[in-house]
């Protein structure tokens, strides 16, 4: 007689862990510098061969060990894209919510993690799961006292009193929006209305977290690139939207992986560097305050970025008569909108052209100024530029375009790469040869 077993809270720690893992809402921010990638290591490491335990970037920078996991990966929902679908059979687990609590809390008594990151497929219904959700981070903060960092998704079209627990415990909340509009998300993910779903609890947690409810600092989100055929100013003008209106801490990006079983899995792989560009295109808007108007010209006519340029130089490129900057004159704004040029370097050539005039390449590169891309747009007494009508024939050529290309081409694609078809996940991402190398 064949006798089935339960799984061991390892077994799912191992299964369920491995799935959170999809999720990308809690990665280590992307540096706009590069052109063709970011610098910065850009990805969760799996830690100490432990199932579930990743080292993860918190909203203030800092890096901790987190407890990435799922409550559970069953889900009655029939998201196109997703690997806990109805669409796809494999055997599915879910814990209880004492042994999560206690699971969680023996790994921080041994130090191992010191904070926790939980989500959930859709179990039964929204309101259940999400309110199992809350129970186990209950017992963690009122029964073990734990005072640490808890990101909580919420369920889509959870219950309002839910929603408000999850405010007071947890420190950051979260709920995937996944698509810029409703008819795309509809396309994607037909059980979900965007607006009931989404945008309501969404809003419940701006009023909640604005009104200094609870605990949560704030609220981010997550967008699956490629899989509705949406444009990317689809993407920013949503993107903008939730900055503005409701004070998102941040917006993640997660390219399009296609899903054996799903009815997207002959929908092509959104390809890494349509990722980074709108990282970048994000970086301009929340960072450097970049105007909509002037990232409106970092999109071609059919509403997609250039993946040969990056945004910033596009945006310099169609506005070649406002430069070059006089690196002695130029305002911090005027200093930012140089490419190869950063906050920090823009301050550090304010607060130095206080004691004395910037006039080499060399103190301009101990600023960190990248000379590779900002000789064309800046200009000192030791430095003159061509002339805007040169730079257009220097920058905007056939030459120089097939160069740019071929730069871009030179750089790892998921195709080309061999150690895995995400960046999310990949331990190579960031190191020499390497996007972001
Ligand atoms: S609701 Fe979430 S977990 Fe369920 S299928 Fe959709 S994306 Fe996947």
């Amino acid at each position: 007689m064949l006798i089935k077993r339960a799984a061991t809270t390892i077994e799912k720690l191992d299964a369920l862990g491995g799935m959170a893992r999809d999720d990308i809402l809690s990665r280590p921010e992307p540096s706009p510098k590069s052109s063709k990638g970011p610098k910065q290591p850009y990805t969760l490491q799996a830690r100490n061969s432990l199932p579930g335990v990743y080292r993860a970037a918190l909203p203030n920078g800092k890096f901790i060990n987190l407890m990435r996991v799922m409550f559970t990966d069953f889900c009655k929902y029939d998201c196109h894209y997703c690997p806990n679908s109805t669409w796809v059979p494999r055997k599915r687990y879910g814990f209880k919510v004492d042994e999560l609590a206690n699971a969680f809390m023996e790994l921080h008594q041994r130090h191992t993690v010191a904070g926790l990151f939980l989500s959930s497929g859709i179990a039964g219904s929204s309101s259940l799961t999400m309110e199992r959700m809350v129970k186990v981070v209950e017992v963690i903060r009122k029964k073990h006292k734990f005072n640490g960092y808890i990101h909580l998704k919420v369920m889509p079209g959870a219950d309002y009193h839910l929603v408000e627990a999850a405010a007071s415990l947890g420190s950051r909340l979260s709920i995937n929006i996944e698509s810029p509009t409703p008819e795309m998300l509809s396309r994607i993910s037909p059980m979900k209305d965007m607006q009931r779903d989404i945008l309501d609890p969404m809003s419940w947690i701006h009023k909640l977290i604005s009104g200094g409810h609870g605990g949560a600092i704030g609220q981010a989100t997550q967008m699956v690139v490629g899989a509705a055929n949406e444009t990317d100013w689809d993407i920013f003008q949503r993107m903008e939207q939730l900055y503005s209106q409701w004070n998102f801490k941040r917006v993640y990006y997660s390219p399009f992986q296609p899903v054996r079983y799903t009815p997207l899995e002959e929908h092509p792989v959104t390809p890494m560097v349509r990722e980074h560009r709108l990282y970048q295109v994000d970086w301009l808007k929340r960072v450097y305050r970049y105007s909509n108007d002037e990232l409106k010209l970092a999109y071609d006519d059919g509403g997609f970025l250039p993946h040969e340029d990056d945004p910033k130089t596009s945006i310099a490129l169609q506005n070649l008569d406002t430069f070059p900057v006089n690196v002695n004159e130029a305002t911090r704004d005027q200093l930012l909108r140089v490419p190869g040029l950063g906050p920090t370097s823009a301050q550090r050539i304010l607060q130095n052209r206080k004691a004395h005039s910037v006039d080499t390449w060399r103190s301009l590169q101990a600023m960190g100024v990248v000379k590779k891309r900002a000789w064309p747009f800046l200009y000192f007494p030791g430095h003159r530029p061509p002339r805007a009508k040169q730079l257009k024939l220097d920058l905007f050529g056939e030459a120089a375009r097939e160069q740019r290309k071929a730069g871009l081409a030179a750089t790892q694609t998921p195709e080309t790469c061999g150690v895995a078809t995400s960046c999310a996940g990949c331990p190579m991402y960031g190191t020499p040869g390497h996007p972001g190398a």
